[in-house]
């Protein structure tokens, strides 16, 4: 019997991926790694390279990606949750889940507000984020990761209320506008506070979503400077666009691009940054679940428009879904790389698709299959029942 190395003791989960027949990196510098096999211990990522070349001895799960792509999990930027799987949106059971099957492993929670009779006093609207926070954290529906307790701003918070909803563990703030915060000055000074104690923000971009929320313009978004433009493409209806074009040039925050947005608008945005080569700033999220309903493929959707329609590589496209939204959300996942969270998407070409492979079939707008989906080393879902069937399929050999 061998003895253990102190890198693996004998309580270590080790999770070995093999035969990967593209491995697409999420990093907008290096998409594409020369790869064929992973190796994870304990739920984070710990080799990348060619199968002689790193140590795949003792797994206690080992895959073979039959010729698969396996790219990082991916990661909606924009939802809205309220509570365990269901949402009151469209009254809907499980929805979390089914994005799951559209290979999404990490979710961004952008305000509870769906909440029904969400409280909009401040010891209220503190005490449901970390209410949020906390349930989130400990549910996990098929191993999804959402980040969740997003207050949502309203007039008459203090410095002291960032302070101590920071301390109370909350990350994010729901989107700007959506509350009664209104103004770009108070805006400005609030998203101020909450940078202050490490609290990233996000501003609603656009026309009103639903009756009871407003217009928020450029003028309102630049002066605010939350971290993360949300929707700028609208959610759903788009500013005019020279506003959108302002929004790209002027500002150096993330432009997030959502599913339930202006489609043409979505576009321009895209193009618009790649002509300013700022593509690391362009995010994916749904906006889901939202009137047009949830979207359990939004994200591939996403991709596969912006590939086909923004003209972008594949391999490009899957970065904005994955190691960008990480990087400008600080998260530990979204990249295929040492020290990362190993969580998994497994894509192929779906069956009979036009496409000569997984990258051209995306680049003709067909959508990729998703063949498995592993969050922190650990298998969530085998063939996804959502996504057309891919072509190829992975296959635990050992577990
Ligand atoms: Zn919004």
């Amino acid at each position: 019997m061998s003895h253990d190395t102190p890198a693996q003791s004998a309580a270590q989960s080790k999770l070995v991926i093999r035969n990967i027949g593209l491995l697409l990196s999420g990093d907008l510098d290096r998409p594409i790694l020369d790869a064929d096999t992973v190796v994870a211990v304990d739920g984070a990522i710990h080799a990348v390279g060619k199968e002689k070349d790193v140590d795949t001895a003792r797994a206690t799960t080992t895959i073979d990606a039959k010729g698969a792509a396996l790219a990082p999990g991916l990661i909606d930027s924009h939802v809205h949750p309220v509570c365990g799987d269901w949402t009151p949106r469209q009254n809907q059971l499980g929805w979390i889940d089914s994005c799951l099957h559209g290979g999404v492993t990490s979710m961004i929670s952008a305000g509870e507000v769906h909440t029904p009779g969400r409280p909009k006093d401040i010891v209220g609207l503190k005490a449901m984020a970390i209410f949020a926070q906390r349930a989130f954290h400990a549910f996990r529906p098929g191993g999804v990761k959402i980040y969740a307790g997003a207050p949502v701003l309203e007039q008459g918070m203090v410095e002291d209320d960032f302070k101590e909803l920071a301390a109370a563990g909350v990350k994010f703030l729901g989107e700007v506008g959506l509350g009664s915060v209104k103004d770009g000055t108070t805006g400005r000074r609030m998203v101020g506070w909450a940078r202050k104690y490490g609290i990233q923000s996000t501003i609603h971009t656009g026309g009103p979503s639903i009756p009871g929320s407003s217009l928020i313009d450029k003028d309102m978004v630049l002066e605010t400077d939350a971290d993360v433009i949300g929707h700028v493409n609208g959610g759903h209806t788009a500013l005019p666009d020279d506003q959108i074009v302002a929004l790209c040039e002027r500002s150096p925050r993330a432009l997030e691009i959502v599913h339930n947005g202006n489609e043409r608008a979505a576009l321009l945005a895209l193009r618009t940054a790649k002509e300013l080569k700022q593509l690391h700033r362009v995010i994916l999220g749904t906006d889901s679940p939202a009137g047009s309903g949830v979207q359990p493929l939004g994200i591939l959707r996403m991709i596969s428009m912006l590939s086909s329609l923004g003209e972008i590589p594949a391999e490009i496209a899957v970065c904005l879904a994955t190691g960008n939204t990480a990087k400008m959300r600080s998260l530990g996942c979204g990249l295929i790389a040492p020290g990362r969270e190993a969580s998994f998407v497994f894509l192929d070409t779906a069956q009979q698709s036009a496409g000569r492979n997984l990258l051209d079939s995306i680049q003709k707008g067909d959508l990729a299959g998703v063949g498995m989906v592993i969050t922190d080393g650990a298998v969530s879902i085998q063939r996804s029942r959502n996504t057309p069937p891919a072509a190829r399929v992975p296959e635990v050999v050992r577990a």
